[in-house]
């Protein structure tokens, strides 16, 4: 599963914090009480068979369920499932001859059921349940990666709503699936599955597995059975219907003999497997699916020959979700996206947003489906990988640089969340199983990853996953079954690491020295580690030293609060570079010259020691060797370099040379991010000679070019800036187009673009970070809004974004929805004596 909610809110909550330094942290331990267990296994699943079809008057689904069970070990005359806010209308055992009633009990939650006989674990048996599912009525906790969790949504059921679609759709993750299918709802438990869908004949149906059966009937429905050979756990089951476009093509998966699949029909003529990639689309997005998803062939081939494992399953499909309560979510074979995977032509000219998602949920089928973790406590075992996956899909497809930003992306994430350091990757407590999917499992644990890889090799990396893989394909995974395949291949004790990293919580903040003794030709570096926490780490750490044109690679430990390592040298080092592949997890303070910096851009092998250069020049741009590192980075080979070193110049002292190189980036640089930033900088000058080149810019095809060049005309045209963003609000526009446009309407406009911004802030999701970018200025047009019936409706549309964020988020949202923009309102409200929109606002935040 992956919450695209971290980026945008992440944001938020850094800028507001700065703001906010006098509130008090209130710290919550309660989460450290409550040990958290592995489902204990007194039933095994072993098949479901689902029939059913749907009211969508009700939001409703009528079900008839059979469930293949047998005892785990011991024997056993009872069996409970899962089975949250059903009307339940009968239970019964399975025979050859007819169905026997059983008697049951059932609290709204939990559905105990008192088998015929005693079961040994040797004997199969069968039981059937007639009921209703009502995912409305059932009221569950939401969470950060979940914002409900009702299981089974329906989207627009009665057509009412014009702007949407009729869709349904599930959420299994984490304990959704028993709130349509009573079943034993644990990622412990595998099993195959049998869906007969009966749906109106106007829309498509996805389930898991294979479609083998469609069948019209008279009533203008049809019934599409989906079957799942292959067994997985229930909260990867999925049922999606809706009016959608259906684009396929094929790819050919591996058959190396170990192949998991063996279906002779599906092996082509020339001996390959073939399989079926479908991509759901809504009609509108149809001629962009290819460009949105077209990689996912690439992807599996690559992610086969990494693992060594064939691609395990029969089919992969890909959909897309109206109000998707997360991000997207692996069901196996069929991956569910948020609405915002679906993008227009002009947002693909800035590149795929989504296509890091599209390879962490494809990664999944691998670590997490077929391979699941045995509890939520280990769901690092899914997460870390897939979020791992998509730093190996990016060096992979677009090269090293980009692979080394997605993981200092990811460092940097972990870093700036205070409340991640005392928990363990591994977490045997936590309050509500959804508090494991975060930043630790996630970003933190695709780092640890990164470490395991360096330190290990590649190649023995790739080997252990094949052989985690292998050991353990359709049944459970944990970090312990994880070391013992490392420790397996390599012959390495890793308990240090494991205990360490897996099973452990925190990092090493260190601070390093170094000194060159000219007397003894030595180098002296003084390696100390400075957290408070009472532990101290084991780290092993390469250093290069670089002097007299040549370089020597050292290996070192760091095992002590203070530690002090001398290298050869004839002349003092050009640089030293500590931690050479820029692979530990730590925060550290490092002192050396600036000379050493400059060498290090020049002979880097990696992006962090360009970036570290980069910013250490920045910090001293009146010395001419800083300067000059700045000017080369402007045309460094990647694109967050040159953005970086465009952004180090200051506007109001900004040289001429630099001017000129900056324009020709507006317009020859590869990359429109690099351009917009260029753009910025430029603007930022507020010189009107630029006019009509930011004017000419406004028409660019990329939103970010467009958008920036309009905020620059802005600032030296307002006239020409407002007209230009008039005609744009008459067209599709998105992203920081949109952003600019509505700026610009509300800065200059008067009530009557209220309609306008009104209603696009309202269509936004409140998953897109465009959304939080449109607060602000919504906030501003408010302030200037007389109009009764149209502010209360902005208020309105403004609390119920902050009320619709997850719980996790809140405290750290609603002070800033209350304050910096409410607040502010209310403020200026005040001031200007308007009492009726005074008692509007404060009747909102008094409700807090
Ligand atoms: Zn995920």
């Amino acid at each position: 599963m992956l919450k695209n909610w971290i980026s945008a809110l992440l944001l938020l909550t850094i800028t507001f914090n700065v703001n906010a330094q006098n509130d008090e942290v209130i710290e919550d331990s309660s989460w450290k009480k409550n040990y958290r267990a592995f489902a204990s296994k007194e039933h095994d699943l072993m098949h479901t068979k689902l029939v059913a079809d749907f009211n969508y008057a009700k939001s409703q689904m009528n079900g008839e369920v059979w469930l293949k069970l047998h005892p785990h070990f011991y024997p056993s005359n009872k069996l409970t499932l899962d089975a949250k806010g059903m009307d339940i209308h009968e239970v019964s055992i399975v025979s050859i001859k007819s169905n026997k009633a059983l008697k049951y009990q059932y609290d709204g939650l939990l559905l105990n059921i008192e088998l015929d006989k005693t079961y040994k674990s040797t004997e199969t048996y069968t039981v059937y349940i007639k009921y209703t599912a009502k995912p409305n009525d059932y009221k569950a906790n939401g969470s950060e990666a979940i914002t409900d969790a009702k299981g089974l949504y329906f989207i627009n059921p009665l057509g009412i709503d014009t702007t949407k679609p009729t869709q349904i759709w599930t959420q299994g993750e984490t304990e959704g699936t028993s709130v349509w299918i009573p079943i034993i709802d644990k990622p412990n438990q595998k099993c195959t599955q049998e869906f007969h869908l009966t749906v109106p004949k106007k829309f498509v149906s996805l389930s898991n597995g294979l479609l083998v059966k469609q069948v019209d009937n008279k009533n203008g429905t049809r019934l599409d059975v989906w079957k799942m050979d292959q067994p997985h756990s229930p909260y990867l089951f999925f049922i999606g219907i809706g009016d959608y476009a259906v684009v396929k093509e094929e790819v050919a998966i591996a058959t190396d003999g170990k192949a998991i699949a063996t279906d002779g029909k599906a092996i082509a003529a020339d001996g390959k497997k073939k399989i079926e990639l479908s991509y759901y689309i809504e009609k509108a997005y149809e001629k962009e699916a290819l460009k949105i998803f077209g990689k996912t062939p690439a992807m599996i081939t690559f992610f086969e020959k990494k693992l060594g494992v064939p691609y395990p399953w029969a089919k992969y499909a890909q959909m897309s979700a109206r109000d998707y309560v997360s991000g997207a979510m692996e069901n196996t074979t069929c991956t569910l996206h948020g609405d915002a995977v679906q993008q227009n032509a002009r947002e693909l000219v800035d590149g795929n947003n989504w296509e890091s998602t599209i390879a962490h949920e494809l990664f999944h089928q691998w670590f997490g489906d077929l391979v699941t973790a045995e509890s939520w406590s280990n769901l690092t075992v899914n997460e870390s990988f897939a979020d791992y996956s998509q730093t190996l899909w990016l060096e992979h497809s677009k090269g090293k640089d980009y692979g080394e930003y997605e993981n200092y992306i990811g460092h940097r994430s972990y870093l700036s969340s205070p409340d991640a350091v005392e928990k363990d990757l591994v977490r045997f407590y936590y309050n509500d199983r959804e508090d494991m999917f975060d930043i630790v499992s996630y970003q933190k644990g695709g780092r640890i990853l990164n470490m395991l890889r360096r330190y290990v090799g590649d190649e023995a990396f790739f080997t252990s996953l094949n052989k985690y893989l292998n050991d353990n394909k359709f049944s459970s995974g944990s970090a312990i079954k994880l070391k013992l395949a490392f420790e397996s291949v390599t012959g390495k004790d890793l308990n240090w690491f494991f205990n360490q990293w897996y099973f452990g919580s925190g990092h090493p903040y260190v601070r390093i020295n170094q000194k060159y003794d000219e007397a003894k030709k030595q180098v002296l570096v003084v390696i100390q580690q400075t957290q408070t926490q009472d532990k101290v780490f084991e780290l092993p750490i390469g250093i290069d030293v670089y002097a007299a044109n040549q370089k020597n690679h050292y290996d070192v430990w760091s095992k002590n609060r203070v530690d002090s390592f001398y290298f050869p040298s004839s002349v003092s080092p050009d640089n030293v570079n500590i931690d050479n592949q820029k692979m530990l997890l730590w925060e550290k303070d490092e002192t050396k010259p600036l000379s050493q910096y400059i060498f290090q851009y020049q002979h880097a092998t990696n992006f962090i020691d360009r970036l570290d250069a980069l910013n250490e020049a920045a910090e001293n741009m009146k010395d001419p060797a800083a300067l000059s590192l700045i000017k080369s980075a402007l045309k460094d080979t990647f694109y967050i370099i040159r953005q970086k070193a465009i952004q180090a110049f200051n506007p109001a002292a900004m040289p001429k040379e630099i001017e000129e190189e900056i324009l020709n980036l507006i317009t020859k640089d590869p990359s429109n991010f690099v351009r917009e930033t260029a753009i910025d900088a430029i603007g930022a000058l507020e010189n009107s000679k630029y006019k009509s080149l930011f004017e000419q810019l406004t028409n660019n095809d990329s939103y970010l070019i467009a958008g920036a060049a309009l905020d620059a005309l802005e600032k030296v045209d307002s006239l020409s800036a407002i007209k230009i963003a008039t005609i744009n609000s008459k067209t599709v526009i998105k992203k920081r187009l949109n952003t600019a446009v509505t700026k610009v309407l509300t800065k200059y406009g008067d009530e009557n673009v209220f309609d306008f911004v009104a209603a696009k802030f309202e269509a936004l999701s409140i998953q897109s970070e465009e959304k939080f970018y449109m607060t602000m200025p919504f906030a501003s047009l408010l302030i200037k809004t007389t109009d009764e019936a149209k502010f209360k409706k902005g208020i309105d549309l403004i609390v119920a974004f902050r009320n619709a964020i997850p719980e996790g988020y809140r405290t750290q949202t609603d002070p800033y929805f209350n304050t910096q923009i409410l607040g502010t309102i209310l403020k200026k409200k005040k001031q200007k004596g308007e009492e009726n929109l005074v008692k509007i606002v404060s009747a909102v935040l008094t409700k807090m």
